[in-house]
């Protein structure tokens, strides 16, 4: 009987072991399921494992990746799309492969952010928990309608596309902007692309869809925030660091920011996926969010569909499988 490659799964929730273990294949591996998150103290629990497969928010920089290297990790396998988290210069240098997921459910992401801006718009966070007091009264959830309204897509890959679309179901007149146009599609769609300081400019909505790069961090702070309409909704389900919290709260107190919607949150390790809710609240900046009645905050939710999960392991685990077994990968899983 062939001993089964050993995966130290860093950072699992109930429902990751459950997807990855169902996952086909995943009963010829053998998945050491871990709770915590992977950074320079945890490296050292993949002793005697192959592979480490980690999130959003493990730490896997050059000095975690040397470690790895010493325990004879060959693979970490990131069970998400966004690679922000892990040095790829280093992991080559010590001759570790790096695969991710690059498309699970664009759908669901793109939905979450539909589902975020209808209800902070229509106030349903507000109004559910008025209705359960046997509050009855409308008086502070007048919202606007959708149709008619522009709204700006930053980023028009897998995600930024599906919402665009799904935005101009509302009638809603579409700008976006993307360093790579995609022309045919907008055309198709009645999309304009403009530049991002006319976005900001026009928008009555602005949604982030791109990744965190040098040219993406802090893309929303205090000096591009002047650029928009007074009264502007701003969205991020991609990644914190695109909004400066620093000055998306000052905007927010000034009221120049009429509401925020947030999957994503640029201190969210160690917050977000966690319950915290007998805890002293250990960022300041975030509680000071959460005390907005016109911002509404979920925990890096946007992925979390069946068909997302279902996705993510069966890549992920198609990676393990063609790693140990010398085959190609799937196309662009490898970074
Ligand atoms: P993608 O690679 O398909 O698309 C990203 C697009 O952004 C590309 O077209 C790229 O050209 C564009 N872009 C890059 N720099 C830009 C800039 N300065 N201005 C405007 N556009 C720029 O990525 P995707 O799959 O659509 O993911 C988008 C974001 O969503 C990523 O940040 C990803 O990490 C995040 N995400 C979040 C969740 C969640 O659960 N909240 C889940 C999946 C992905």
């Amino acid at each position: 009987m062939s001993v089964k490659p050993i995966v130290a799964v860093y950072d699992t929730k109930p429902y990751d072991r459950q997807y990855l273990s169902l996952a086909p294949g995943s009963e010829h591996l053998s998945l050491r399921f871990l709770d915590f998150r992977l950074n320079l103290e945890s490296a050292r629990a993949a002793e005697g494992a192959q592979a480490v497969c980690v999130f959003v928010n493990d730490e896997v920089p050059r000095e975690v990746l040397e470690q790895l290297a010493k325990l004879n990790i060959r693979h970490v396998a990131l069970r998400c799309a966004g690679f922000n988290n892990v040095d790829l210069a280093a992991a080559k240098e010590f001759g570790i492969t790096v695969t991710r997921v690059p498309s699970y459910s664009p759908h669901a992401v793109a939905e979450h952010t539909l589902a975020l801006i209808l209800a902070l718009n229509r106030k349903i966070h507000r109004a559910f928990v008025r209705v359960r007091e046997m509050n009855f009264s409308l008086s502070g959830l007048v919202g606007f309608d959708l149709n008619g309204k522009t709204v700006g897509v930053v980023g028009t890959g897998k995600i930024g596309r599906i919402a665009a679309e799904i935005f101009r179901g509302f009638g809603m007149r579409v700008l976006a902007s993307d360093p790579y146009p995609n022309r045919e599609w907008a055309e198709k769609h009645c999309i304009e692309y403009v530049d991002f300081e006319t976005i900001c400019r026009d928008s009555d909505i602005v949604s982030l869809h791109t990744p965190l790069t040098k040219e993406t961090d802090h893309l929303i702070r205090a000096e591009t925030i002047a650029w928009m309409k007074p009264g502007v909704m701003i969205v991020n389900v991609s990644r914190g660091r695109l909004i400066h919290t620093t000055a998306l709260i000052e905007a927010l107190k000034s009221g120049h920011i009429g509401s925020v919607a947030l999957d994503v949150y640029e201190e969210e390790e160690g917050v977000f996926f966690e319950d915290l809710s007998s805890d002293v609240m250990p960022d300041d900046e975030l509680a000071r969010l959460l005390t907005f009645p016109n911002v509404l905050i979920t925990s890096h939710q946007a992925f979390l569909t069946h068909e997302a999960l279902s996705e993510i392991s069966r890549v992920t685990v198609d990676n393990l499988h063609a790693l140990f077994h010398g085959q190609p990968f799937l196309q662009s899983t490898q970074l």
